[in-house]
């Protein structure tokens, strides 16, 4: 069978690889793709916001499925666009990608459906906007209603940063993004991601990651795509995973396909994990990078089947299986990402990372240029390791970055540290307690 991958970055690079080990697949198209997908598959030159153009790709090379990576093609209807013309895709409408799109949409799912969250308020005029600022004080949480790249939410500590916070969207900071303004609760707790496969009804657990946005060590700096994850997110107990699927995952699936817009593809919850129980920061409606990276290597299933399923809306009566081992992630980015990446300088040793066992390199933001592997974007590469803790998985994945040459780039060097601290404290004989792990 032949499949159409749209996207090109490192999420797209791990989607290739584990779409490339299924007996179904034929041959794997990537559009555009990047360096790395070349290696899974066919990259091909196609724009997916050309809808017209995709379409008669499919028809030509008689593509059974369309697997959709980035948010803006499915906020932008792509899916839609082929349904009609009996191209079958993962990944939701343009209606039911509105839980990514629009915070605002969501907030008042959950306020309706009484699934977890904070509380909020929405504003499409400044001064309304101000006044509850005024009324509720800080901290507090100031977000565009669109999207905005991941830079459309300001964590405010001070009721004065949460004013300039408010102003500057409404001055028109994200654009259209914007225009309506979302004002939350601040929630305490320690975050992490669940992932749950939908087919319109139905919704199995897709395990959990957590990412590490800031850029530098300490979670400093500024907010990036994300410079590491790893899985599982043991913080998300099986227990925990139950509540989320119960409270926060089936009720917006109701929710969605009551209102005529049955969610299909990878539904991505962003948790807050809250002395209340676990809370619903935010959706998206597809993989994350890096998560995906750290979800799909540890996959004992048939990524294609199950997509395949999804999209027909007939998931499997029983639960998707994932190895026990934990993976890492480990983002190289470009000097200077996120403000003003350096592009175009030149990286080596790939495959001296490469031979080491366990370790995955994806590409990211690559490109070859007279044989030669170059940056050509923020975040670049992911180094991924597998072992059977999270500490090891951590030690072999920056043995995998040390292989690598490339002066112009830079890394973490503490991804997974909240869980190797929990993995240190739990050893037996382990002087430190549990309680004073630091979340
Ligand atoms: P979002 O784009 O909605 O996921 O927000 C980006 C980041 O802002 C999240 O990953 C959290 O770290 C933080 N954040 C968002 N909403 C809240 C909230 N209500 N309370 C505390 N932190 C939040």
């Amino acid at each position: 069978m032949n499949i159409l991958l749209i996207g090109s970055g490192g999420r797209e690079h791990a989607i290739a690889n584990a779409l490339a080990k299924s007996p179904r697949l034929t041959r794997l198209f990537i559009a555009p793709g990047n360096p790395g997908t070349a290696e899974a598959g066919d990259n091909v030159d196609l724009d997916a916001a050309d809808h017209g153009a995709v379409a008669a790709f499919c028809k030509e090379w008689g593509v059974a499925l369309v697997v959709v990576g980035p948010e803006q093609p499915l906020i932008g209807g792509l899916v839609d666009y082929l349904e009609a013309r009996d191209i079958l895709a993962f990944g939701p409408s343009r209606a039911a990608a509105q839980l990514e799109g629009s915070k605002g949409f969501t907030k008042d799912l959950c306020r309706a459906h009484k699934i977890p969250t904070a509380a909020y308020g929405r504003f499409d005029n400044e001064s309304a906007a101000l006044a509850y600022l005024r009324k509720k004080g800080a901290p507090i949480v100031v977000k565009a209603d669109g999207l905005a790249s991941g830079k459309g939410v300001v964590v405010a500590t001070t009721l004065i940063e949460a004013e300039r916070a408010v102003e500057a969207m409404f001055a028109g900071a994200f654009g259209r993004s914007g225009a309506e303004v979302v004002i939350e609760e601040f929630l305490e707790g320690e975050e992490a991601s669940l992932f749950a496969l939908c087919d319109g009804a139905r919704a199995l657990g897709f395990s959990t990651a957590q990412d590490h946005k800031r850029a530098f060590e300490g979670d400093a700096g500024p907010n990036t795509g994300g410079m590491g994850a790893y899985s599982p997110a043991c913080v998300v107990t099986p227990e925990i995973e139950r509540q989320v699927m119960g409270e926060i995952i089936m009720p917006t699936l109701a929710a969605m396909r009551e209102m005529g817009a049955p969610y299909r593809g990878v539904l991505y919850a962003g948790l807050m994990l809250t002395k209340d129980g676990p809370k619903l920061i935010e959706y998206n409606c597809r993989f994350g990078d890096p998560e995906a990276q750290v979800i799909l290597p540890r996959l004992d299933d048939d990524l294609l089947e199950l997509m395949l399923a999804a999209a027909r809306g007939e998931l499997p009566q029983r639960p998707v299986r994932f190895s026990k081992r934990a993976a890492l992630t480990v983002v190289l980015a470009a000097k200077n990402y996120p403000a003003t990446p350096l592009v175009g300088t030149r990286i080596g040793g790939l495959d001296h990372a490469q031979a080491i066992p366990d370790v995955i390199v994806t590409h990211a933001g690559t490109r070859v240029e007279g044989g030669r592997l170059l940056a050509a974007g923020g975040r670049v590469l992911n180094v991924t390791a597998l072992a059977d803790s999270v500490t090891k998985a951590q030690e072999l994945a920056y043995k995998g970055v040390d292989a690598i040459q490339w002066p112009g780039g830079f890394c973490r060097r503490d991804i997974g540290w909240r869980e190797v601290a929990r993995e240190q404290a739990s050893r037996p004989g382990s002087l430190v307690g549990g309680a004073g792990i630091p979340r």
